[in-house]
């Protein structure tokens, strides 16, 4: 994938953001949404001190020093999730992508692999939690391995069970929250990754090995893998063969494309032998396992150019080098023949068709849009809102939807004061709404107000985030 480099930004969201008010919020007149139940309590009010919710119920009052906002009515769900970005490619990336997922009513993200040092990672972290720095919570799950010379550069590397070990010490001392296991690794090496995990007492994420099973994953306890495809890969009656002959060609030593060859063949053989009984074993195997998915399936927009028009705010929105790395001639769309694409619009049916039988299975769901800059058309913060789009097309409800990126997610991260409700105690990371989100999705489109970290955007505020956004995008 093309890899950018961004020059400087503009510091005016800074100073947006400095003014945001500190003060304790008292919300008043809102319909508290349960994501969990489908439930709605009209008539309610909520009290934020700090970057808590102390208070909710009918008749909260409190002393003069609050912020009042008389809701009128509005729906408050608790803030939205993205559990699989990339925000540090480039050495300004932050700057943007942390107000356009503000904008969007997402107050969380789960980094998954970046260019920045831990150490920043984890300062802007801190500054973030803080309140310092307004910002979605960030989860620095990035701690990628892979066998040498590595997908991507900066990768931890391991090509025997012995570096496995020492990758994951390493990664445990400076303080990760997960490991993440990557496509080329063998499975020797990804098994020696997955049990120095456990004993290290964190969680293996991340993409199932190309020459690893589905089932091997779920003996070996990782607990969470990054994009759909190797579900109906695991769903085909080749899988097996297909995973064989990969191991043959690189056992051989063969050079990349040969490699890559294989592996491309692999979406053909699946649509021939994908298996809806075997695929209702393997889901009620990873459903019973609690392997939870990030699905990434807005990903596929990009081969299908799916994208929005260059006048579209949120293309205008990025930095212009970021759009001009963009519209770079790519080499996958050059390959991209009228056969190939039949093939990939077949193949997107059938991840769609195997999601929502993997929803119905009960396979835990963590929304994700792998949004990042060096990600073409892939958008920090609207992504995942089309992301949720897609899931709704596939047959979820509008509550199942947001389940997967309200609820589940901070369940899973094991976060101790958050879990996808409202109620007391709870960090105060909200979204008020037009409408009732349970009957229509669009209406997260426009946020009244975000409430970050305690930290309230409302609705002008937001505005002037975006005008800003928009001017340094120009
Ligand atoms: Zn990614």
């Amino acid at each position: 994938m093309t890899r950018i480099w961004i020059g400087a930004l503009v510091g005016c969201l800074t100073l947006i953001i400095a003014t945001v008010s500190k003060a304790d919020v008292l919300l008043s007149n809102v319909v508290i949404v349960d994501l969990e139940t489908g439930s709605l309590s009209p008539g309610q009010s909520v009290l934020i001190e700090g970057n808590r919710i102390t208070a909710i119920g009918p008749g909260i009052t409190s002393n003069e020093n609050v912020d009042r906002v008389d809701a009128g009515g509005r729906f408050l769900i608790p803030g939205l999730w993205d559990s699989h970005v990339h925000i540090f490619s480039s050495a300004t990336e932050p700057d943007t992508a942390l107000a356009l997922y503000l904008i969007n009513g997402v107050t969380g993200i789960r980094d998954m692999g970046a260019l920045w040092p831990i150490t920043e990672q984890k300062a802007l972290q801190a500054r973030i939690e803080s309140g310092e720095v307004l910002g979605p919570r960030l989860i620095l799950s990035g701690a990628w391995v892979d066998a040498a010379p590595g997908s991507w550069p900066g990768m931890f590397l391991a090509n025997t069970p012995d570096e496995a070990r020492a990758a994951v010490a390493q990664i445990a001392d400076e303080g990760w929250a997960a490991v993440k296991s990557y496509s080329m690794l063998d499975a020797q090496t990804y098994r020696a990754l997955a049990e120095a995990a456990t004993e290290a007492g964190l969680p293996l994420v991340g993409h199932i090995p190309e020459r690893v099973a589905l089932e091997t994953a779920i003996l070996v306890g990782q607990t969470g893998m990054e994009h759909f495809g190797r579900i109906p890969m695991a769903c085909s009656s080749a899988e097996a063969q297909m995973l064989v002959d990969l191991r043959t060609v690189m056992a051989d030593d063969a050079n990349l494309d040969t490699v890559f060859a294989v592996m491309a063949e692999r979406n053909g053989i699946i649509l021939d032998t994908w298996d809806a009984k075997l695929c209702t074993s393997v889901l009620a195997r990873m459903a019973e396992a609690g392997l939870h998915v990030s699905p990434t399936l807005v990903v596929a927009d990009f081969y299908t150019r799916n994208w929005p028009t260059a006048d579209a705010p949120r293309m205008l929105m990025i930095p212009a080098a970021v759009r001009e790395a963009w519209g770079q001639p790519d080499f996958r769309l050059a390959a991209m023949t009228d056969e190939l694409l039949a093939l990939a619009n077949d193949s997107i049916a059938l991840d769609r068709r195997t999601f929502t039988m993997a929803h119905d299975a009960g396979v835990p769901i963590l929304a994700s849009s792998d949004a990042s800059f060096a990600n073409p058309y892939l958008f920090h913060g609207f992504s995942l809102l089309d992301e949720l789009d897609i899931y709704v097309a596939a047959g979820l409800t509008p509550r199942e939807a947001l389940f997967t990126a309200v609820v589940a997610p901070p369940r899973f991260f094991g976060l101790q004061d958050q879990d996808g409700t409202i109620s007391v105690g709870r960090r105060a990371d909200l979204v008020l709404l037009d409408a009732n989100p349970l009957e229509n999705l669009a209406v997260l489109r426009r946020p009244q107000a975000v409430i970050a970290g305690g930290a309230l955007l409302d609705r002008e505020t937001l505005d002037k985030i975006e005008a800003d956004l928009l001017e340094a995008g120009e």
